[in-house]
């Protein structure tokens, strides 16, 4: 029988090269945000292979997307062994139709007309692998589950509609970061937008420019008033929009200015979001405007415990696999936020990704194999540590 800290079993059924074509023909599905029914397809088709049984939920019936997420079941060895989930996104930023993959020096490109896509699909195929590996090995699991969400990209908008009645665990990993595998982070931000709304009074330049009072200029005084960017260590902010005016010749009469902030202190943000309110009210009632702030919550913030059971479990798996493990946190947002805002506490994990979002994206394919012999493991040492063994 494994002990803690010994090399991890499973892991050593994953086959680097089953993975490697794997993830080729999964990133090769195109499936962008909202239309994400290929990929549906393709998992309704290799997943009950896999011993899984499907649910998908109603969410894009909320966003007007071709299918919702998807939750799989899979039995374990042993059911008195907490289930396990393993989440990530079945979209990606942009269309990888005619993807034509190039490996070079050990590392996965595309050959710079798309993206790779290996945000996400490189984790996908790691799940899909390391699964495999955990039949063939024959090691003693819990039950498996896989959380695999749509419209991701566009703001975690399928992990908000999610229906979490269909999950059955509570507690899991999201492999979905650019660190090398190794990467756990344990803690992201609370981030709320910020809608600002600059009156001023429209008026022509000619015909009653007495009675203008432009809204431009408002805004711009207020802004030039406003901290942003990096506000402390733990807390940023950000305009990111700003809409108005019609015609030269109108002096402006009113602006919308949207933005952002994220901070690991819910009191930070609260804070940060009064402070851009109250420069922009006190800058527009000085000069004659007026301004409407409306705040919408994008996600919560999340912070698993370094003694938690799922940062031991990451830490002795990175290590049966001869990786070593490293605590992060991130000011970044992912589904992570929302998944454990609706009670699947989980954290995110690093498969190694680079420059996502753009045709420069890439993935060793040593980082693609050790994502998935970190799953396999996982799988393996949670067994462990629920057992006692
Ligand atoms: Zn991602």
């Amino acid at each position: 029988m494994l002990k803690t800290n010994q090399l991890s079993t499973a892991a050593e059924y994953v086959k680097a090269e089953r993975l490697q074509e794997l993830f080729l023909e999964l990133a090769k599905i195109n499936g962008p945000s909202t239309k994400e029914q290929l990929v549906a397809d393709y998992l309704k088709e290799v997943l009950p292979k896999l011993g899984f049984s499907l649910k998908f939920d109603e969410a894009h019936n909320q966003f007007d997307g071709e299918v919702g997420n998807l939750i799989a079941w899979r039995e374990g060895t042993d059911s008195s062994v907490p289930p396990l989930f393993f989440s990530t996104h079945m979209d990606t930023v942009l269309p990888t139709e005619g993807l034509k993959p190039v490996i070079k020096d050990g590392v996965i490109h595309s050959d710079g007309t798309t993206i790779l896509g290996a945000d996400d699909r490189a984790a996908l195929a790691a799940y899909l692998e390391a699964i495999q590996a955990i039949i063939e090995s024959g090691v003693p699991h819990g039950p498996i589950e896989l959380i695999l969400t749509v419209n991701e990209q566009k703001g975690l908008v399928g992990a908000v509609h999610m229906d979490y009645s269909k999950a059955k665990s509570k507690m899991g990993y999201i492999f979905d970061s650019s660190g090398d595998v190794g990467q756990i982070i344990l803690k992201g931000p609370y981030s709320s937008r910020i809608l600002i709304e600059v009156q001023g009074n429209a008026a022509h330049i000619a015909l009653n420019a007495e009675e203008g009072n432009n809204a431009i200029l408002l805004a711009a005084e207020g802004l030039s008033k406003m901290r942003l960017g990096e506000i402390d260590k733990e807390t940023i902010a950000n305009i990111g929009i700003i809409n108005g005016g019609e015609l030269t010749s109108i002096i402006t009469g009113s602006v919308t200015i949207r933005g952002e902030v994220r901070s690991f202190s819910k009191e930070k943000l609260d804070r940060q979001l009064k402070h851009m309110e109250e420069v922009m009210q006190q800058t527009a009632e000085k000069n004659g405007g007026k301004v409407n702030v409306s705040v919408e919550k994008k996600y919560l913030g999340f912070e698993i415990a370094k003694e938690d059971v799922l940062t031991k479990t990451a830490e002795a798996a990175a290590r049966n696999i001869k990786v070593n493990p490293y605590l992060t946190e991130t000011l970044g947002g992912a589904d992570t936020n929302v998944l454990n805002e609706n009670g699947l506490t989980c954290l995110t994990l690093g498969l190694g990704f680079r420059n996502i979002h753009t045709f420069r994206e890439c993935i060793s394919i040593e980082n693609l194999v050790n994502t998935g012999r970190l799953t396999a493991a996982l799988i393996e040492q949670w067994y462990i540590n629920h057992k006692g063994l």
